[in-house]
């Protein structure tokens, strides 16, 4: 399949690796928008949240709890979980995955955006 961050879990493109284990990986965004800039992606590829069927849900809790490990490491002082899913919702890369932001005082953006 033609994904970006398959190939970067395969091993085929290098990712800047911050947390594994044998569902999830984190790796550190390549354009960072805050001074931790965290992916957390499922293995197995889903296209959105929208792809993952209710059996398949636990992951997503699996998600929030590497979530959990790497915002007590580096984002004590507070962060943000983003996940885009489709075009309206700004997704770029079409396999599901959870940025984390820390290190600073984040902007707020569509909330005040009318
Ligand atoms: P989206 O807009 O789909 O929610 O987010 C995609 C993210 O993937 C963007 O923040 C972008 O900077 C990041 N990204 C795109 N290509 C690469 C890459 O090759 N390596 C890494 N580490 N991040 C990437
Ligand atoms: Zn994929």
């Amino acid at each position: 399949m033609d994904c970006l961050f398959c190939k970067i879990i395969a091993g085929e493109i290098p990712g800047d690796i911050v947390y594994e284990d044998d569902k999830v990986l984190a790796f550190n965004d390549i354009n960072p928008v805050a001074p931790y800039h965290i992916l957390v992606v499922p293995k197995k590829h889903y296209e959105s949240i929208l792809d993952v069927n209710a059996e398949d849900m636990d992951i997503i809790a699996h998600i929030h709890k590497v979530i959990n490990i790497i915002a007590n490491e580096k984002a004590q002082n507070g962060f943000r979980i983003i996940n885009n899913c489709g075009a309206d919702g700004g997704q770029e890369v079409k396999h599901i995955h959870f940025h984390v932001l820390a290190g600073k005082k984040l902007p707020m953006y569509e909330k005040d955006a009318k």
